[in-house]
């Protein structure tokens, strides 16, 4: 017996694909799969996170819809993922945010860029929030730095707290004991199978998505929303160490790294998760979990927002549209911290720390 429904479709599955085992060579779903012969809660819960969604092993089934057996890896997996995420989330309180994160994500976005626009307006004159600002410092007219480094760091390290606590129920509960250590050789091998997708490419021809053509795009666009968001963070933290090591104060011109690096991680920003959106509108129904797809877009929507705003700030920071364009940003941003650990941000951690899992594993075999 399983906790839900869809883990009970998860072991049955698995038990299927057990006897068949034709997909071993997509992904590493199959190879982890097969070294067990039951499937406990934490054995489905880390299968599922281990699954990148390719698609590959759904037209390569003999055994897919109409067949009776009707075996669907991939949906079943992707349901499977999303309830994880609730089922680990911390506070517990708030994991019912998964189910309705699209909703959750608009209101708390909407209700954070208000209150920047608000507090502007509060804290300074009507000239202040529209008027031209320029040359270091420009930014902190409209809110003092230390105000947004308290706010923002609280946030920050809410975000990470949530999220360490969320792993850290993953790992207990996929057989892992809690302060149990990962070696080094596990730790690279799955950053280096992370930062490749290395299973994200149905056993080396690319993704199912729209029809049964594999393509890389799915992957592609991954790698520009992944790397873009490491670029933007990096430049965040330059800036950081700038201000306080250096005693310079942002805005910076446009050939000083944090700009050239955000500017560059803030394209990536754009086209990846643009093509992510059109990706996912594209692909076949038979693959999506359609319950969770405002969880989906919700990310990706987000990550296409903060990118947005921040490069219409860039461009126009001269000029008397930098303070509402500032509140803008910074309420994007606010409200997507808030709501990292509470939506499909989590996947990326967790899909490491399975894949994290599975090094160990292999190393033992
Ligand atoms: S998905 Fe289908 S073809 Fe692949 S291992 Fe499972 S039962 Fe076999
Ligand atoms: S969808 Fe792709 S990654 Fe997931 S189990 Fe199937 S082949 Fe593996």
């Amino acid at each position: 017996m399983h906790g839900t429904r869809i883990l009970e479709e998860a072991d049955r599955l698995m038990t299927v694909c057990n006897s068949c085992r034709y997909c071993e060579g997509l992904c590493a779903v199959f190879p982890a799969m097969e070294l067990r012969r039951s499937f406990s809660d934490g054995d489905l819960n880390y299968l599922a996170n281990l699954c990148h969604g390719c698609g590959a092993c759904y037209p390569d089934c003999q055994f897919s819809p109409p067949h009776e057996f009707n075996v669907n890896v991939p949906k079943a997996m992707a349901i499977a993922r999303a309830e994880s995420y609730a089922a680990y989330a911390w506070p517990a309180l708030f994991s019912g945010a998964f189910a309705r994160n699209g909703l959750a994500i608009s209101i708390i976005a909407s209700f954070s860029v208000a209150l920047f626009i608000f507090g502007f307006a509060a804290f300074n004159d009507r000239q202040v929030l529209f008027g031209v600002h320029t040359g270091p410092g420009a930014f902190y007219e409209l809110m003092p730095h230390n105000a947004m480094a308290v706010l923002f760091g609280a946030v920050f390290l809410y975000a990470i707290v949530a999220l360490a606590m969320g792993v850290r129920a993953f790992w207990r509960d996929i057989g892992e004991p809690v302060g149990g250590r990962a070696g080094p050789r596990a730790l690279f091998r799955a950053m280096r199978d992370a930062g490749e997708l290395r299973y994200l490419d149905g056993g080396g021809v690319g993704c199912v998505n729209e029809d049964e053509r594999p393509n890389d795009r799915r992957k592609i666009y991954h790698h520009f929303a992944f790397y873009g968001f490491v670029l933007c963070f990096a430049s965040t933290c330059i800036a950081t160490l700038y201000h306080y090591l250096l005693a310079r104060e942002a805005p910076y011109p446009w050939w000083d790294l944090p700009v050239v690096l955000g500017t560059l991680g803030g394209l990536g920003l754009l086209i990846g998760p643009a093509g992510l959106l059109a990706e996912k509108f594209a692909r076949d129904p038979a693959l999506v979990d359609q319950q969770r797809l405002g969880m989906d877009v919700a990310f990706i929507a987000m990550l296409f927002m903060t990118s947005l705003t921040g490069m219409a700030l860039l461009m126009l920071r001269d000029t008397a549209a930098m303070g509402p364009l500032l509140a803008l940003h910074l309420g994007v941003v606010f409200a997507l911290f808030l709501t990292m650990p509470y939506g499909k941000f989590v996947h990326g951690i967790y899909r490491y720390v399975a894949l994290v899992r599975y090094a160990q594993e292999r190393q033992q075999i």
